[in-house]
């Protein structure tokens, strides 16, 4: 399970769909791109390449948004989630308008673009960012920490002031299955009594309940309920590993997080690459390849706070 060359896709493959936030229509592209290149952001209908790091991050409300100059693009979360998770290194994001389609709302789509694309294994050794020392952002009972750890784990706990989603938690040590089977499944999610006040601020023109889990005071509105029990725990985990993508490689490290959000997440990886003492960058060789273990999966039963 463990990689230590890097890989990238094998060829292009592309999907349509709408924005969740802008309404707008856009068809994605998952292009093949050369070792070390990492994963880069390109607007075709404006010739921009926007690396996906941290750097080129310029807003988090709601969704996590890139941009290079005036070219933006928005929702990027959930694509970086599935290329972090299915262990590409190194991709082309081609989307020919301003959003990343949502598709179903959660990673599965761009996981089915992964493997109808297929894998291509690269020479160069792969880069990892080992976390050091713990890092920790913490806003009142709202919390993100990243601490050493042998591997990537992530644990989200949810905790909305609604009866379905109280005291929710998921923790996964993430891997290529751990994440195609337990993760990229679980979709976004919004409230009722949300989409207002969201459509009035000109954001969520594209969700439906084909793209979104809605709440109401009380139930699940979609007709088909949720995926999975924990699905909301389990959607925090997936836009966590998607924040962290963007600190440019995979990461050997645990997140625990408590309440938080893309912006938190954010915060949380700018200050890991401000603090040299707290993370450093290694490239793996076929010898320490072998020491880069992903570990069975684990979680905590539903409710259960570490
Ligand atoms: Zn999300």
């Amino acid at each position: 399970m463990a990689y230590w060359t890097q890989r990238t896709v094998s060829k292009r493959v592309s999907a349509t769909g709408v924005g969740l936030h802008s309404g707008k229509p856009a068809t994605l592209t998952l292009a093949p791109a050369s070792a070390d290149a990492g994963i880069t952001f390109v607007r075709m209908d404006l010739g921009v390449e926007i690396p996906g790091r941290n750097e080129f991050v310029v807003d988090t409300t709601l969704s996590t948004s890139v941009a290079s100059g005036k070219a933006r693009i928005a929702t990027v979360e959930h694509v970086l989630a599935a290329l972090h998770g299915m262990g590409i290194d190194n991709c082309r994001v081609e989307v020919d308008g301003p959003e990343i389609p949502i598709l179903d709302g959660s990673s599965a789509p761009f996981v089915c673009l992964v493997r109808e694309a297929g894998v291509k294994v690269q020479r160069a050794g792969r880069r990892y960012l080992v976390v050091d020392q713990p890092v920790e952002i913490r806003d009142g009972d709202k919390f993100a920490r990243l601490e050493p750890f042998d591997g990537f784990s992530v644990e989200f706990t949810a905790d909305f002031d609604h009866p379905l989603i109280t005291n929710q938690a998921f923790r996964a040590i993430v891997n290529e299955r751990t994440f195609e089977r337990e993760i990229a499944r679980a979709r976004t999610f919004c409230f009722r009594r949300d989409i207002e006040r969201m459509q009035a601020a000109g954001l969520a023109k594209g969700g439906s309940l084909e793209n979104a889990i809605v709440v109401d005071e009380f139930s699940i509105l979609n007709p088909d309920g949720l995926r999975f029990a924990d699905e909301f725990a389990r959607h925090k985990v997936l836009d966590a590993i998607g924040d962290l993508a963007l600190l440019g490689m995979p990461v050997l490290g645990a997140l625990t997080a408590v309440k938080s959000g893309h912006a938190m997440n954010q915060a949380l990886v700018r200050k890991v690459l401000a603090d040299p003492a707290a993370h450093r960058i290694v490239r793996a060789t076929a010898e320490s390849g072998s020491t880069v273990r992903h570990p069975a999966p684990a979680r905590l039963p539903q409710g259960q706070v570490a």
